[in-house]
């Protein structure tokens, strides 16, 4: 059963749970957040889907023998995860250019990265989320140089397994988020959201942005864009 609230984010809640220490809730919400909080808006629907679609891509990487904090949906926007505590990075892989590392190193969109590039930026609403190498993930955070070794081959591996998943939908996985958090035994398993929120999505064949960009530029609606991702998935993806 549901507990105290715990932590209130941009996009979700976190609950304890009254009966599982070790376990949490996490509730998505409508909100939709970009640059830093500077635009803000809310789509009523939004929570669920972004529940609903992360709960899939977790069951697909289950399946593929990746470790996440997710246990199973409880409504259309609760999800039962295991606790963790985050570490807070964000690890970004880049199969093609878009977005911020257009703007930072002038590189045209969609210039293609072979191998995938991994950034790590540090979570710090205050400093704007700043990029930052190895050694200062080091020093601002408790993980270990193995750890990260660890936490980077497993984004590769991440990265490997939604390219199939996405291609499936008829998609193509341009670049996406990931956050790593510690379970009480100290080991590190992929935690907080894979989504339309936290990916970029292209249409495989006409090119069209489906994900959180259409609310970052203004091009489009993003309930529809994101509904469009969660039919893709069921209608492509077997996940029961
Ligand atoms: O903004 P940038 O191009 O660096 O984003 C790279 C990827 O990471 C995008 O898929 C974006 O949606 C995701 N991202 C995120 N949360 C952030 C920053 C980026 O999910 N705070």
């Amino acid at each position: 059963m549901k507990g105290s609230l715990l932590y209130e984010g941009k996009a979700k809640r976190v609950y304890h749970t009254t009966d599982e220490s070790e376990q949490l809730i996490l509730s998505y919400k409508d909100d939709a957040t970009a640059f830093n909080g500077e635009k803000k808006s809310e789509f009523a629907g939004k929570g669920r889907l972004n529940n609903l679609i992360t709960s899939k891509v977790f069951q697909y990487l289950h399946q593929h023998n990746i470790t996440t904090h997710f246990i199973e949906a409880l409504n259309e926007t609760e999800q039962l995860v295991r606790r963790t505590t985050i570490i807070p990075l964000e690890v970004v892989v880049r199969n093609q250019a878009a977005g911020s590392i257009t703007r930072r190193l002038g590189i045209q969109e969609k210039t293609g990265f072979t191998p995938p590039i991994i950034e790590l930026f540090y979570k710090k609403d205050e400093l704007n989320d700043p990029l930052i190498n190895d050694v200062h993930a080091y020093h601002l955070t408790d993980i270990t140089e193995q750890e990260l070794t660890f936490i980077k081959q497993e984004a590769l591996e991440i990265n490997q397994t939604l390219q199939q998943l996405f291609l499936k939908a008829g998609l193509t996985l341009v670049d996406f988020k990931l956050e790593f958090g510690r379970l009480a035994d100290g080991s590190i398993v992929l935690s907080d959201e894979v989504s339309p929120d936290t990916c970029r999505l292209w249409d495989r064949n006409t090119g069209e942005k489906l994900d959180k960009d259409v609310f970052r530029e203004g091009t489009g609606n993003l309930i529809d864009t994101y509904e469009n991702i969660l039919h893709r998935l069921e209608e492509s993806v077997c996940v029961k």
